[in-house]
């Protein structure tokens, strides 16, 4: 079983593997903000794969938009971001740190105990200009959330995609918020991709789809590899639903700093759709057909974030164990969240094994992610591969050479198998897809 593992080791194996590097590290780095690596960037494209595979490709009742992050102000008029999207901030008068109001525990500053300021509300939208000449340049905002992009596009769709309700619209994107406080790594940064999906349903069915979405979230996470008794479900109180929702649920990942949100379902009911027909001055409705009857659709919205969803997957996979005497670190990642599917790794660099390996390397490379690696000794190599999660390594000895056979060997078990290198491919293909990995006889026969 993994370890339980505290932020540090997982900040520095990123580090370390080239995941996550702080953002303009070489001016001293800049708050909160965090550049993908080689590693990181495979990982967290997986987990945007995976989602769009599971919400768009998998049903006929979703369909993806990709809208712009910049929108009309009078998107945000109409959404309710430029008067309620706020925090309550406080600011200490001794060591002038600031806080979210409603983040702390007591009545003085966490730093240094310090006198605070009364709360004032605080808008989380990053403002800028648009336009060449600043004086005369519009004031717009970076989208907070990319819900809103949807639903100033649900006639667009409604009308092109043909598809009847319920018809979810999916979309994945970079949202930014001046958060008060950030911290915990990835967790809560200002600059984050969002995977979000407006679900829109006929009223009344509403909560019956609330209860489908919540189950089908809860579950990718599950299938996907993290243990269910790292999450939970939470209810919001009625005090704490935001200004848009009727009912709302959290699904809770237990972090190393305590359980926090991974994501959030929500029932939106028609509020956006409402407040952007009143403020566009557009009808934004639906019409159904066999019914004959017109309605306003309610909406479910789970909402994810890529970036807090890959800390998660991190930190669930992440373990430690002896073998034989030494440490071995190593990530249990989904093997469709693994960066690096395969590794191959001639047994030396040498000039007889090269040709052989760089063959193999070539046969795989087109239909699986696959990392050609020949430096440093054996063990080290498989070191580095166990650390990123790469689920099989594919060694080639001089016996290769003889009976054309390579090695495959599984992360977790540490299970090897020798099999033809014409068969390699295939073989691959079925592990990959979940084939156990002693699964077949004709292979079985020839481990070792
Ligand atoms: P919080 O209460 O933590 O500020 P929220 O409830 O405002 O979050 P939502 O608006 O529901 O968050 O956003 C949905 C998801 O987007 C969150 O569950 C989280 O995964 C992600 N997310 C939101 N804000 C951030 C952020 N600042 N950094 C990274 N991910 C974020």
């Amino acid at each position: 079983m993994p370890a339980k593992v505290d932020m540090d080791k997982i900040v520095s194996l990123c580090k370390r593997r080239g995941l996550v590097f702080p953002s303009s590290e070489i001016y001293g780095g800049l708050a909160s903000c965090w550049d993908y690596g080689p590693m990181g960037v495979e990982l967290k494209r997986n987990v945007r794969d995976a989602w769009w595979k599971a919400i768009v490709h998998e049903r006929d009742d979703v369909v993806g938009l990709d809208t712009s992050i910049m929108m009309h102000p009078g998107v945000w008029a109409a959404s309710g971001h430029i008067d309620s999207f706020t925090d309550p901030l406080v600011e200490c008068k001794s060591c002038h740190l600031r806080w979210r109001a409603d983040a702390i525990e007591g009545k003085g500053c966490p730093k240094c105990g310090g006198e605070l300021t009364e709360p004032r509300m605080f808008n989380l939208m990053f403002k800028t200009s648009m336009g060449p000449v600043e004086e005369e340049a519009s004031t717009i905002y970076l989208r907070p959330e990319t819900a809103q992009g949807i639903f100033v596009n649900f006639d667009n769709v409604i009308t092109t995609s043909r598809k009847k309700l319920p018809l979810g619209i999916a979309q994945i994107g970079k949202s930014f918020r001046n958060e008060i406080t950030t911290g915990n790594f990835i967790f809560r940064t200002r600059e984050f991709e969002h995977m979000e999906l407006e679900y829109f349903v006929k009223p009344g069915t509403d909560e019956k789809w609330l209860d489908y979405w919540v189950k089908e979230r809860f579950d990718w996470y599950v299938k996907l590899g993290i243990r269910k008794e790292n999450l939970r479900l939470r209810q919001h109180g009625k005090d704490e639903l935001a200004h848009y929702a009727r009912d709302c649920y959290d699904i809770d990942y237990l972090f190393p700093m305590g359980w926090s949100e991974l994501e959030g379902i929500a029932n939106r009911g028609d509020f956006d759709l409402i407040q952007h027909a009143k403020h566009s001055g557009k009808e934004l409705g639906y019409y159904d057909a066999e019914a004959d009857e017109k309605y306003v659709p309610y909406v479910i919205e789970p909402s994810a974030g890529v970036d807090r969803s890959v800390l998660a997957f991190l930190i669930d996979a992440y373990d430690e164990e002896e073998i034989e005497g030494e440490k071995r670190t190593l990530l249990h990642l989904h093997r469709d969240l693994a960066p690096i599917k395969v590794a191959v790794l001639p047994l030396s660099r040498n000039e007889k094994l090269t040709p052989l390996a760089k063959e193999v390397f070539n046969k795989l490379c087109p239909n699986f992610v696959t990392d050609y690696d020949d430096s440093q000794s054996i063990g080290r190599r498989y070191r580095r591969q166990d650390e990123i999660g790469t689920p099989f390594c594919v060694t080639i000895d001089f016996e290769s050479l003889e009976d054309k056979q390579v090695t495959i060997r599984e992360r977790d078990s540490l299970a090897q198998i020798r099999v033809p290198i014409e068969e390699l491919d295939k073989i691959l293909e079925a592990k990959l897809k979940g084939e156990a990995f002693d699964a077949s006889p004709l292979w079985a026969t020839r481990e070792k």
